[in-house]
This record gives structure tokens, sequence and C-alpha cells, in this order.
């Protein structure tokens, strides 16, 4: 066995996983391979927020199955939330698959791996962090949930929640500034529950403040917040910790209170617009994004005409909008009748959407002409970009002067916007005049 691949669906939690799983293989001598049909360990890390992503994966794994008995030998993997606590009926479905691995203990994938190759992995394997990270990457510090949304596999898949300890983030994410990184975001489902269940119980902002202190780090971001556990300690520390960054995501996922209630999220619409105020009262203009969904199970249309009141009174700075579909397993689907005909919820979420794109492209016009300070990431299509301190992507002129470096911190000046990203035009450091974005 020489080579590997892994095909990742989902959040940044499994693009997370995955990035240290290919550590592990890496230091295991495996070399990455970009077509899953030629390399000797095929790995999916697969996602079951969505039916549709769930599906894709057992398609796959119908095609490998091909390909593995073409080649004696070859190793096929599954990790992430398709993989519960029991993996019994999955084994017999998919007697193809070696090795199933849960979200965050793919050790079992590390084995037959080093198996293959002939190496222990326990006396190898020194740490899963990627080697060369991305100058912005991900950090996990809490697994699982314990809210049980009742639209939501997510707590039966990935457990209750488990913090990591401070030291042990804080250790990780020196390595990283080592190893380049400048901007770290910290992952959990529900982040700001970060360290209630540590003993002594311990806080996200504590841990924040912790990490603000790392020489070499810039920025830190996190994600995603739950609008029951966002405290207002952890507000002050974004509005007073200099790497903080001025960007919060706090999904609200229905402007109605019946559906709330229905969808057991914990919180009423006005104590959501309330944390709202709260956030933007302590920390200077922050950008807040959020998650909804649209044709729930019930959802009437003047209870989806109240998540659009909420789009245009909050003016979010982007929504990640989806149309409901019923997850087998969850409280919902058991209990909750999917109502909303499919070509409804179509519906809803076009208009929903086309409506975001208004409010994002009034919002992100406004900036234009104003100059920010933006950490470059990378090119996607060819294009330079990165990020503003709050979190807006800036696509980076190509024919204003020299192209700055992956990492570089450039002040910027915005010449136009669209609904969801901003261009831009680096100013020479005579020129720069930084505004907090
Ligand atoms: Fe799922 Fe709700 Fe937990 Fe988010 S807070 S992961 S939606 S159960």
């Amino acid at each position: 066995m020489t080579t590997y691949n892994i095909w990742t669906v989902g959040c940044q939690m499994n693009k997370s996983d995955s990035e240290r799983l290919a550590s592990g293989l890496e230091q295991l001598g495996l070399v990455a391979c970009s077509d899953p049909a030629e390399a000797d360990l095929v790995v999916l890390n697969t996602c079951v927020v969505r039916q549709g992503a769930e599906d894709t994966a057992t398609g796959l794994l119908g095609a490998l199955k091909k390909a593995r008995d073409a080649r004696p030998g070859r190793k096929i993997a599954v990790m992430g939330c398709m993989v519960g606590p029991k993996t019994g009926a999955l084994r017999r479905r998919f007697p193809q698959v070696d090795a199933w691995a849960r979200p965050q203990q793919f050790d079992t994938i590390l084995h037959i791996a080093g198996e293959a190759v002939g190496v222990d992995p326990d006396g190898c394997v020194r740490d899963l962090l990627p080697a060369a990270p991305h100058v912005a990457t991900y950090v996990p510090i809490i697994h699982g949930c314990n809210k049980f949304c009742t639209f939501c596999i997510i707590p039966y898949r990935r457990g209750r929640e488990v913090s990591r300890t401070r030291e042990d983030v804080a250790r990780e994410v020196r390595l990283l500034v080592d190893r380049g990184v400048r901007e770290v975001t910290l992952l959990g489902q529900n982040v700001d529950s970060y360290g209630h269940d540590l003993e002594p119980r311990g806080d996200l902002a504590d841990l924040l403040y912790a990490l603000d202190e790392i020489d070499g780090l810039e920025r830190i971001r996190f994600l995603t917040s739950h609008p029951s556990d966002m405290s207002e300690r952890i507000i002050r520390a974004v509005a007073g910790l200099p790497k903080v960054c001025e960007s919060v995501s706090l999904p609200f996922q229905a402007g109605d209170d019946d559906v709330l209630k229905r969808m057991r999220r914990g919180y009423t619409r006005s104590e959501y617009l309330d944390k709202i105020d709260q956030i933007r009262a302590i920390i200077p203009d922050p950008s807040i994004i959020t998650d909804v969904i649209v044709g729930f199970s019930g959802e009437t249309e003047a209870q989806f005409q109240r998540s659009l009141d909420m789009l245009r009174e909050v003016r979010f700075d982007k929504v990640h909008s989806a149309a409901y579909s019923v997850r087998e397993g969850t409280i919902a689907s058991r209990s909750q009748p999917d109502t909303v005909p499919p070509e409804e919820k179509k519906r809803r979420l076009a208009e929903l959407n086309a409506l975001q794109d208004e409010i994002g492209a009034a919002r992100n016009a406004a900036l234009e002409g104003r100059v920010f300070e933006v950490m470059v990431e990378g090119y996607s299509r060819g294009r330079l970009h990165g990020r503003t301190r709050t979190d807006k992507l800036v696509y980076l002129d190509p024919d204003a002067g020299p192209a700055p470096s992956i990492g570089q911190f450039v002040s910027v000046r915005i010449t136009g916007a669209s609904p969801w990203s901003l261009q831009g035009e680096v100013l020479a450091d005579e020129e720069s005049k930084v505004h907090s974005a």
C-alpha cells in the first residue's frame, strides 16, 4: 500500500478530520492520490445532515466495490457521521468496507493502513496535525451536541458534548503557528458550550483569552454559536480581545415561535433578536451570519413570512439557507409529518434567497471605497482572495501592483461588491488607512 485518497463532504469538522487523518497516513509513509480509482486506500468521510449526502456516499461505496474486486488488497474505509455508535447493520450492508470510524475516532483506519505497510501507528504517528497546514486552519475544540433539535441527527451520530482541555487546544494552536498558521477557526457543533463538561468547568471566553496571547497567531474565529449559550462574557471577549474577529455565526433557523418550539430550539424570536441587539451593542460593527430552514414540518405561509421578516429586521451579512428534509432517526421524523410539499419548499427557498441577495448586495455595496485589513488566503478559479476580520471574502484586483503572498496582511480598498463577496485593490503602504471591518 502506497497511496490514499480521502473523499470529504459536509461541515468544517469533517474537513478538519480529513486533514488530520491525512497527516497520520502521511506519517505512515502513504502519499495522497487525487484519483480514488487508483488509490490503495480510499476513505469516505461522510455527512448525514441531508439525505442526499448519505445517498451519494452509499452510491460511491457501490462503485468502490467493483474497483476493490478488480484489485485485491485495496482497502476501503468509511468515517464521519454515517458511522454511529453501532456499526453492525452497516457492516452487513457494506461488507466491502474494511474499517468504520466514528467522527474524530479514526484510529481503526490508521491501524489498517499501518498493518498494510508493516508499521505500528502507535509508535510512529506523533500528532495528527498537517505538516504544512493552510494559513487559516480549523481547530475542533468540542465534539458532539447536547441540544437535540427535533430536525437534527447530529447528537445521535456525534454523541454528547466532549470538550478538549484548554491546555490541549493551546498546545495544538502553538504547533500550528510554528507551522505557518496565522488564523484559527475554533469549531464545535455548539461552540459556545465549550468547557461546560470539563472539570473544573471551563468557558469559551477563557479559551479565547488564552489563545489571544499566543505569539504569531493573528486572528481567532469560532463557530457555530447557539443563541441560548452565547453568553455576555463571550461577546465581551470578542469585543475586547485584539485577535478575536468581529464575526458571529448565530443560526436562527425559523422566525416564528411555534416553529421554533416544534424544532425545540430553546429560544423565542424575541430572545433571538435581544441577543442580536446585545451583540451589536457590545461589538463594534460585527458581521452576523445565520442559518435558516424553510418548509419545516407544518410551517404555514404566515410562519414562513416571519422568517423573511427576520431577514429584513436583522439584515444579516450572510444567510445559509436550506429546505427542510426529513432525517430518519430524528425526533421530527417520528412525530412531525413533513407537510410542506417539495415545490412549495423550493418556492420559499428561492424567495428567501432572493431577499437575502438584495440585503447582502446592499450591505456589501455600502463598503465600497472603504479600506480593510485582508489576510491573503489563496487562489480560487485563478483569482487571489482573502478575508476581512468580519469574514468578508475579498477578491483582489490582479492589475493593481505585485500580487501579495499567501498569509500576508494587506490593506485593501473595496472597489466592487456582490451579495456574497467583495472586490478590492491592494494599497501601497503609504496609502493604507485601515479601518476595522
Ligand atoms: Fe443539531 Fe441543534 Fe445541536 Fe445544532 S444545536 S448540532 S442543529 S442538535
